[in-house]
């Protein structure tokens, strides 16, 4: 065997494993700046890194939504928060699955605090500050949730304006922050018309899977449906491709296919399946302080960036 052997076969290790490469492109940016197909068949943007804000707030607020589950919607909420935070944003994510998943992902013991969102949407009197929980990350907060908030849908449902409840928890702290992202449950339940009426735009991640689209027509007729009667200002951020793998066939179909139909509200950054980001979530922290050099940690940034470049965040 001579170098170029050896060569061929790290290549192709690199190609087949999972955390090789990471210091590699990310997928479809491999010949970036040289005018070349991204993984979702059109031209790769360079989006440059964002220049440091001179003041703060007020916050714009996305719900990340898919009435699916297992899509990545808490890993995203979890991750492009981390990054927005690494660009000097302040960022404040709202569990909002009484699962609790971003909660217990950021190292916040839910289950053992009395004060969650819950109490926020279901209690008069409380300060919603006394309730945000400071990650070890710089600038990003949380709001945590547990499973005290799958009693809040039955309990909201004869209250006058049930739908305002969480706009109305968050209006006093809008100009704390630059961005609020909030983790809907996997339904389109009473919680998630919640999130979309306190929001100004909705992130829709779509997992590189056959049916990956079923449903999303209905959840575009929600996001309709809100935006005629309860929030007119709410706009489609855009639709992320994520547990993408370059080395199927089948992950390029459903991105050419997810194009198709949303064309330009797909973003041009993807997301790869790694196992480093349900490993991150074991280890209660983002990718980018688990694993800060990896691609699944760079392909975050990358959204970051190109969700500020299109005017969804600040
Ligand atoms: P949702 O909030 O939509 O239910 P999650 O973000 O919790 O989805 O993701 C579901 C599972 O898939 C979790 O175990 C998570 O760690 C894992 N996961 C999320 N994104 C990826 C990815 N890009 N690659 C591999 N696993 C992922
Ligand atoms: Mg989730």
């Amino acid at each position: 065997m001579d170098s170029s052997d050896i060569e061929a076969v790290v290549n192709e290790v690199d190609e087949t494993t999972d955390t090789a490469g990471r210091h590699g492109h990310l997928p479809g940016t491999e010949d970036a700046g040289r005018g070349q197909m991204g993984p979702t068949g059109r031209p790769m943007p360079v989006f440059p890194e964002p220049p440091p804000l001179a003041s703060h707030g007020p916050a714009r607020v996305i719900a990340m939504c898919n009435q699916k589950g297992g899509v990545g919607k808490t890993t995203t909420t979890i991750n492009l928060g981390a990054t927005l935070a690494e660009y000097g944003r302040r960022v404040l994510l709202v569990d909002f699955d009484p699962q609790g998943a971003l909660s217990v992902g950021l190292g916040i013991p839910a289950h053992q605090l009395d004060v969650t969102v819950y109490n926020l949407l279901t209690e008069r009197g409380h300060d919603v500050r006394d309730v945000i929980v400071k990650t070890k990350v710089e600038n990003l907060d949380v709001i945590p949730a547990n499973i005290d908030l799958s009693a809040a849908e039955v309990q909201l449902v004869g209250e006058v304006a049930r739908e305002q409840i969480l706009a109305r928890v968050l209006r006093p702290i809008l100009d704390d922050y630059d961005v609020i992202l909030i983790d809907c449950q996997p339904s389109l339940g009473l919680l998630t018309v919640n999130a979309l009426t306190a929001a100004h735009g909705v992130l829709i991640p779509l997992e590189c899977e056959f049916f990956a689209m079923r449903g999303v027509a209905l959840l575009v007729e929600t996001i309709e449906k809100i935006c005629d009667r309860l929030n007119p200002r709410l706009e489609v951020d855009g639709i992320l491709a994520t547990m993408y793998d370059s080395r199927t066939l089948h992950s390029k179909e459903v991105v050419a296919s997810v194009v198709e139909h949303f064309s330009d509200r797909v973003f041009h950054t993807v997301i790869s399946r790694t196992v480093k980001f349900p490993d991150a979530s074991l280890a209660a922290e983002p990718i980018t302080t688990y694993d800060t050099t990896h691609k699944g940690a760079a392909a975050y940034r990358q959204l970051a960036r190109e969700l500020i470049a299109r005017g969804g965040a600040a």
